[in-house]
Order: structure tokens, then sequence, then C-alpha cells
């Protein structure tokens, strides 16, 4: 029994962590006696940050445990989920292949860059072709081409995955927060959170996506591991801005003032839209009276420097 528990307990450390901290977060209006604090887990790894540490985790110790030497993924030029997997492949010993949407442009941009340092092989698909992404067919092209490989989806969501994103969430953290809210790109880091919360705690995902398709898929999920059940959650489609990767000053200057007042960085993709949409249902009463409300910081700070480069020098 004993010699099970560590070798678990190994065997999840193919890639280190931090613990993350709480950071208590200053209101601008607060007419309600709100409390909001933030859960750093962007500071689990250096690059594997945030919820990507979490969905990667189970993966690779599947992918180790069914004897894969190559993990394959899929994602766009400024990808967190495509940093992540490189670097969680490096550490664990893995080589990695990152599928990329659309055509090559020189010089690589700082993520795939920094992707491609830490031994990542990009391959180019046109975005015609990367619509076939969860294919068998076009999976099993791949594989005649590239070699045997651990298939990861895109943004790294499988039911593993949202295994891993359980662990976001302890026991204590349900208990102490009346809510819990985080950014929403599939959904997997998501319906991981509703699923150790099991009603007990109210979790809202603000969406960086345009469309309201997302409470669909997060109800799929949730399907998946017999937990329809569960009902105290929600997705808001109020805060993304215009869409994926989409922003506007008004995001940006939050983003800044937040960083100032709080000392803590947000990406323009998620985190900041999510704060944003926080701070706006404190002022508009959505969250009960003296609640607490916990807010994930899913990471995602290497995609800073490919904005400003592409925006000119917007975030600090
Ligand atoms: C990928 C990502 C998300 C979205 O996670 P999903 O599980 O795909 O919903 C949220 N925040 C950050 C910083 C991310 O990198």
């Amino acid at each position: 029994m004993r010699l099970c528990a560590f070798a678990v307990s190994f065997a999840t450390m193919l890639i280190q962590q931090q613990l993350p901290t709480i950071d208590p977060i200053k209101l601008e209006v607060n007419t309600n006696s709100v409390i909001v604090d933030m859960l750093r887990i962007d500071k689990v790894h250096s690059q594997v940050s945030g919820n990507k540490w979490y969905k990667l985790k189970y993966n690779l110790l599947k992918a180790k445990e069914e004897g894969h030497h190559t993990l394959l993924t899929f994602g766009g030029a400024f990808s967190n989920h495509i940093i992540a997997t490189a670097a969680a492949a490096k550490e664990a010993g893995f080589k990695s292949i990152g599928i990329i949407r659309g055509e090559e442009t020189l010089p690589l941009n700082p993520t795939l860059r920094l992707a491609s340092f830490m031994g990542m092989d990009l391959h180019y698909v046109s975005r015609s072709e990367y619509r076939e992404k969860t294919s068998t067919e076009f999976i099993s092209t791949l594989e005649h081409k590239l070699g045997y490989f651990y298939h990861i989806p895109e943004g790294g969501t499988n039911q593993i995955a949202i295994r891993g994103a359980e662990e976001i969430l302890t026991d204590k953290l349900i208990k102490k927060y009346n809510y819990i809210v985080s950014a929403v790109g599939t959904g997997g880091t998501l319906t991981g959170l509703i699923s150790k919360a099991e009603g007990q705690s109210e979790v809202i995902g603000i969406s960086s996506l345009k469309g309201d398709f997302l409470t669909d898929e997060v109800k799929k999920w949730l399907a998946s591991l017999q937990k329809e059940h569960l009902t105290k959650w929600s997705v808001s489609g109020k805060y993304h801005f215009g869409g994926y990767a989409k922003h506007t000053r008004e995001l940006i200057a939050f983003i800044n003032n937040f960083k100032i007042e709080n000392g803590i960085s947000l990406d323009p993709i998620y985190t900041g839209k999510m704060m944003y949409g926080i701070m706006d249902m404190v002022a508009n009463r959505k969250f009960t009276e003296n609640s607490k409300v916990l807010a994930i910081h899913t990471g995602g700070l290497q995609g800073i420097e490919g904005f400003n480069r592409r925006f000119g020098k917007l975030i600090y």
C-alpha cells in the first residue's frame, strides 16, 4: 500500500510544481462588502503555466505508461498550450511536435521561438487543414508522416485533463469561497472546477470567445463524467471584448491599472477579461452581499510579449 502511494506521487511529479498562493484583490467599487481573492496558479511552473499544468499532468503520465516517446498537439501561433506542452515534454523526457495553424512567418514570434528553443518540432498546416484537427483520418495521416505519438487535442482538453483541472481546487477552498471564477477557452478547466466544487461553491466562467456554444460544450463534458446533475454554474458571454484574441483600449487600460493597483500581471486573452468581468459584476452587485469570490489566475503571461510586438507596446 505504502509503496503504491509512493509510486503514484513520484509518477505525478513528471513535471515540477510550485504551490499556488492566494492574493487579496483591491476592488474599485464595492457596495456589497464582497471579498475577492486570486488563486495564483500562474505560479505553479515557470513555463507550464496555470491551468495548462493541471491539464497536462495526467496526460503526461498516461503517455509514459503507454510507452510513448513523442507528444503531438495543435495550436495557434501565440498559443499558451503550445508553450506549456513544449516545456512539459522537455522536462518529462518526451519529444514534442506542434501542429501550428497557418503559414510560417519568420522571424518566429516569441511564443514559437521559445517552443522551438525547448525542442518542439513545428509543422505548419493551412487553416483548412487545421480544421481537420479532430478527425481520425487526419491524425493517422500525421502519424504516417511523423511517426507514432501521443495525441493531445488543441487547448489540451480531454477527460484526463479535466481530472487534472479538478485538482486546482481543494476542499478547503470550496468551503471558504461562495464563488469560483475562471476564464474559459475550451471549457475543460471550467468543467474540472464544476466537477470538484460539486455544487458547494457557485462556479462562473468568463468566456474569451464570442458565441454561446460553451455552455453546451461544458454540459457535454459534465455528462461524460456522469455529472450533468451539477447545475450551480454558468458561462458569461458578456466580456469577450469582440471575440477570441480581440481587445479594446478599455481592456488594455484595465490590465495596466490592475498591475499598478495589485502588482499582478494579467494577460489580454483570458485573465484580463476575467478580472474585468469580476470587477463589473462586483460593481453591479451580481455577487450576494458579504460573499467571498475566488478568481483563478490561469496564467497565459507568456503571450504578452508577442501581443505587444503585434500591436505596439500596450501592456506594461
Ligand atoms: C488555455 C487557457 C484558458 C482556457 O482554458 P480552457 O480549459 O481551454 O477553458 C484560460 N486561461 C489561460 C491563461 C489559458 O492559457
